[in-house]
């Protein structure tokens, strides 16, 4: 026998309702991130970083993680003794999955393409690694050794030559970031980390802080290329604003896991999900969408019995009591097809009856979860894939961490004499359309 149901969690039946991209897009829930307020707190966090560099850090250190620094880069030894004394299966769990991460990473490295247009002409894109990555690794309410993996894999792979982590300091640990996440640089061979967090951290890696007084100018952030990493509100939304200044992965904000589940899911799995990435943030969303209301009532009722046991259980009934999440009745697995793909999940589970062949319709979703054996939590850690991922809708149009991430195309073109005279009228005549007539000359001029 169940013991009572999960009430805080809302329903929304949509049986019966119209499916096309708007009506849905209009009624999905959705965290009420307030991106406009934090906005305010962090354009003015980013201007006094850029303006006052080290002093702004520090003063903001003092506010948010309760720490005094003189400066905010991590001696290698500190490094070197956290992996020391770094719990032997933690070490085991952070090799596993960098061996696997790398696996996957390696695999995605793009080759160069290169098309011949008759003989003496061919255009070649070949792909370029961007010089320096800034790579920030949350630690507020969880630390989160996995993501200097998830970061940094895909960075090496590309072939950053200089890569910087930043995290917040943590004043159980003398003001550095937490011991795994250092021990997990170190097993990266990663040398240069930062405790710094939130939005000046984001500030810091876009704008370079100088070293100020006497401090050891080795101790100053030189400005990087591209900013990754996930983070709060503050983090999503200091990418959001200095994107442009450098380039930025994903909005990789709170957590969401949606489920699209039929009669034959197990509702303990799917509870024991939905509960993993509530315990992230009491702004994570989970949304259920099945076309079965006895799954619904089972799932409640696992919701309610998993919750009393679980650790972060306040955080977790705030995230699954708030507008953001839900359960969705659809009328069949069809109509909760289209509604994932509106929704565009960061994550998207799908436990039923015919897994991967739903899985292969979806269209929008950081990432997609085939079954009831691939939960988020191994692709969190283990699966080989990123956890970097869009969330806020974003994966309608953006794409989980990968090695892309950290590569640039170029364009080459290469002509010879007689290939540009072949082509040399149509350029002529395209260019007198655009009333450009220098750029017709200047082809002109090597024809004399
Ligand atoms: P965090 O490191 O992102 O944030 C902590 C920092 O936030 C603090 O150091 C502080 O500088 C800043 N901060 C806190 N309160 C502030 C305030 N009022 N004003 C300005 N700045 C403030 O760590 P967290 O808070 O634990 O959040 C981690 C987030 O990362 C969670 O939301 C989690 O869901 C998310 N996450 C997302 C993904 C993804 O790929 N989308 C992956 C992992 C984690």
């Amino acid at each position: 026998v169940r013991p009572q149901t999960f009430s805080a969690l809302q329903d929304l039946d949509l049986r019966g309702a119209a499916l096309d991209h708007a009506s849905l897009k209009a009624v999905l829930p959705r965290p009420e991130l307030n991106f406009a307020t934090a906005a305010e707190v962090v354009e003015s966090i980013i201007h006094r970083v850029r303006t006052e560099g080290f002093a702004a850090l520090s003063e903001l250190a003092e506010k948010f993680d309760g720490v005094q620094q003189s400066h905010t880069r991590v001696p290698v030894h500190e490094m070197e003794r956290a992996l020391e004394e770094l719990d032997p299966r933690v070490r085991a769990g952070l090799e596993e999955s960098i061996t696997r991460a790398q696996a996957f990473a390696a695999a995605q490295v793009p080759g160069e393409t290169r098309v011949r247009y008759g003989t003496g002409a061919t255009v070649t894109q070949r792909w370029v690694p961007v010089r320096r990555v800034g790579l920030y690794v949350p630690g507020g309410l969880a630390v989160y050794p996995s993501s200097v993996i998830m970061n940094a894999v895909p960075a090496l792979a590309a072939g950053v030559v200089s890569l910087a982590i930043a995290s917040p300091p943590q004043k159980e640990f003398g003001g550095l970031p937490h011991p795994t996440i250092l021990a997990a640089a170190r097993l990266l061979g990663v040398e240069e980390v930062h405790a710094i967090g939130g939005a000046q951290a984001i500030a810091a890696f876009a704008y370079g802080v100088p070293a100020t007084g006497t401090m050891d100018p080795a101790l100053a952030i030189e400005p990087v290329d591209v900013v990754t990493g996930p983070g709060n509100l503050f983090v999503a939304t200091a990418k959001r604003l200095v994107k442009g200044v450098v380039g930025i992965d994903a909005e990789a904000g709170p957590t969401e896991i949606a489920i699209l589940a039929d009669s034959t899911a197990n509702p303990d799995f799917v509870a024991a999900d939905m509960i993993s990435q509530a315990e992230h943030d009491p702004n994570a969303a989970a949304v259920l969408v099945t076309d079965s209301p006895e799954l619904a009532d089972a799932v409640r009722a696992a919701l309610e019995e998993q919750c009393a046991r679980t650790k972060h259980s306040e955080r977790v009934r705030t995230a699954l009591g708030g507008n953001q999440s839900a359960i969705i009745l659809v009328q069949d697995t069809a109509a909760g097809i289209a509604v994932c793909n509106v929704y565009a999940a960061e994550h998207l589970e799908i436990h039923t009856a015919n897994a991967g062949a739903d899985a292969s319709a979806i269209t929008a979703a950081g990432a997609v979860f085939v079954g009831p054996n691939s939960p988020v939590s191994l692709g969190d850690y283990c699966a080989g894939s990123n956890h970097v991922l869009p969330t806020s809708g974003t994966a309608a149009f953006a794409s989980g961490l990968n090695v892309n991430t950290f590569l640039k195309a170029i364009q080459v073109i290469d002509y010879d004499r007689a290939a540009l005279c072949a082509v040399a009228p149509h350029v002529i005549a395209l260019a007198n359309a655009e009333d450009l007539p220098a750029h017709g000359d200047a082809v002109a001029v090597r024809f004399p």
